[in-house]
């Protein structure tokens, strides 16, 4: 199978590009040639990094110094609050500079517990004010769903987008407020549709992340749920790390305890994969065209609030087995390692 296709640009509203941090797995410049390489023209880099987590609107800044010096491609940055970052100050500084606001209600690098809505009512109605259109993106946890949903969509009527959805439980939560025509959607990512808590058996912390891999029958269903559009877009959830830090809580922490004393290593990179990965399943006859571009392209653009890219990405659709070798991501690593894939950019252009 070889074809040309041109079609959008890809938007990714969620990755980790690491800058300016502590983590050394990815910079701005090398995160976006990966995204490049994936077809993508825009992409929206999460406010936890670690060591400075862009929670004032001077990180906000220094991100952005770096975004202009140093980014292959557009990016959009998120400010972020938690109940305890203390900086309802820097809210509304920080919203003019900002697509949208991060919430973490749930454990991941830098958190430990689940939390309830109300803990962050001052957040969602500060940022409210500031930016009612710029969406509020949550990572949920695994109870507090219907709490975020009636806080943020049903009582500000404020667009919330619900990140990384692993099971199909949370996805009839959110069909259901769509329903009630709250402003509610969401996202899959490429490893939550095809990886499964069984890779997790054999690839330990290479297959790691939060939220974590879901059963098999469960990313079956995220599938069926992406293709008929109840999940409205697939992001990457990009994460960096190092292959020595990954071995490193492999060694020290072999069974994944998230317990506070534990070392652990969340998140995969593989940016460079997410659309040879869908176009592999289109040429399966899992998923249209047709729905893989509005859902990384079109719906994107439509939920951070601007137009559809002008920027076209001509594909030539070969097909190949994805190897670490083809990885353009500092981190240098895939876990899609050995999947199936289809594609590779060719060239950009304007339509
Ligand atoms: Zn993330």
């Amino acid at each position: 199978m070889s074809d040309i296709i041109t079609i959008p640009g890809a938007i990714d509203l969620h990755v980790h590009l690491r800058e300016p941090g502590t983590n050394p797995a990815e910079t701005i410049k090398s995160g976006t040639l990966a995204a490049a390489a994936g077809g993508y023209v825009l992409v929206c880099d999460m406010p936890n990094n670690p060591g400075n987590p862009t929670w004032i609107l001077e990180s906000v800044k220094e991100k952005q110094r770096i975004i202009t010096k140093d980014a292959a491609i557009e990016v959009l940055v998120y400010a972020g609050a938690q109940p305890e970052s203390q900086n309802l100050d820097e809210l509304p500084k920080m919203a003019k500079q900002c697509v949208g606001l991060k919430l973490y209600g749930a454990p991941t690098t830098g958190n430990e517990r689940d939390y309830e809505a109300e803990e962050f009512a001052a957040i969602i109605e500060t940022w409210h004010k500031a930016a009612p259109k710029k969406p509020i993106m949550l990572h949920a946890g695994s109870g507090n769903l219907s709490g975020f949903i009636q806080l943020i969509a049903k009582k500000y009527n404020h667009p919330l987008h619900i990140c990384h959805v692993n099971s199909a439980v949370a996805v009839e939560l959110i069909k259901k407020a769509k329903q009630e025509e709250l402003p509610v959607t969401c996202g899959v990512c490429p490893h939550h549709l095809l990886m499964s808590s069984h890779d997790e058996k054999s690839r330990g912390w290479f297959a790691r992340m939060q939220p974590p891999l879901a059963h098999q029958i469960e990313a079956e269903k995220l599938f069926d749920h992406l293709v008929n559009g109840d999940i409205d877009v697939v992001e990457t959830d990009h994460a960096p790390h190092l292959a020595e830090n990954k071995w490193l809580a492999e060694r020290e922490n072999p069974s994944g305890m998230h317990d506070g004393g534990n070392r652990t290593c969340y998140g995969v990179p593989g940016i460079e994969f997410a659309l040879p990965l869908l176009f592999y399943q289109m040429k399966r006859g899992r998923i249209s065209l047709e729905r893989i571009v509005e859902a990384t392209s079109i719906k994107p653009a439509k939920i951070i609030g601007i137009e559809p890219p002008k920027k076209e990405i001509t594909w030539e659709m070969t097909e190949y087995r994805i190897n670490d070798d083809d990885v353009a991501s500092a981190s240098g690593w895939t876990p899609y390692n050995g999947m199936m894939a289809v594609g590779k950019v060719k060239s950009m252009g304007m339509k």
